[in-house]
């Protein structure tokens, strides 16, 4: 895992994954990201920013068709709105967004997955990137890039994916943040669903070519 670091690292440089100017700002794009590509959650965010629409209290008070509106462009908009609603409301009987900043892991986690909406990827997403938690971010990326590699079979359950790269890695947050914005663009330039593997920093490691 630290070797295939090192060769994204080397190949493509920082990523500053996860783009977002506030926590809350994370928190709505995991959600907004579900089944998309990220272009789409852009014009989302965009459309919340220019409504004043992206803090806590103001989205809080949208009728859920109202919000629909703005997040349309991220897909399946209908579901959307009512998860960013449901999450919202979560951080608001919680006391708001910054009074998540110490619960401890696991609960925090067990209690995002509690959340209408919120899978483990969402939530992991939220933890890491809005909390800085050293939780690795599984994603359909990761499965597929490492089935190529020969270090994954890609149909494990999440949680054996995840703890095998948090043990692989040790906790570092700063580390895991990077490499999932690194798999993710490494997924994107060369190792998509059909691969490119001419010109690829992995190919010597990788069993798939
Ligand atoms: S060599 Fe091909 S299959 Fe392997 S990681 Fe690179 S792009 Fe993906």
């Amino acid at each position: 895992m630290q070797q295939v670091y090192g060769l994204l690292f080397e190949a493509y440089g920082e990523q500053h994954w996860w783009p977002g100017e506030t926590p809350f700002e994370i928190i709505v794009g995991a959600v907004l990201t579900q089944n998309t590509a990220w272009v789409n959650v852009e014009k989302a965010i965009a459309n919340l920013k220019s409504a004043h629409r992206l803090t806590l209290d103001a989205l809080i008070g949208l009728d859920n068709d109202a919000l629909a509106e703005l997040i349309r462009p991220s897909g399946y908009f209908n579901i959307k709105a009512r998860r960013l609603k449901s999450l919202c409301e979560f951080l608001h009987a919680g006391g708001g967004v910054s009074a998540f900043d110490r619960v401890p892991i696991a609960v925090l986690r067990k209690d995002l997955l509690g959340v209408h909406g919120v899978g483990r990827e969402t939530a992991d997403d939220i933890l890491l990137y809005a909390y800085n938690r050293p939780v690795f971010v599984i994603d359909a990326y990761t499965r597929r890039i490492f089935s190529r590699l020969g270090l994954a079979r890609g149909d494990e359950d999440y949680e054996v994916l995840r703890q095998g790269f948090e043990q692989a890695l040790g906790p570092n947050v700063e580390q895991f943040s990077e490499y999932h914005g690194l798999i993710v663009r490494h997924a994107k330039d060369f190792c998509s669903k059909k691969p490119r593997c001419s010109g690829c920093c992995l190919a010597e490691i990788c069993e798939f070519k």
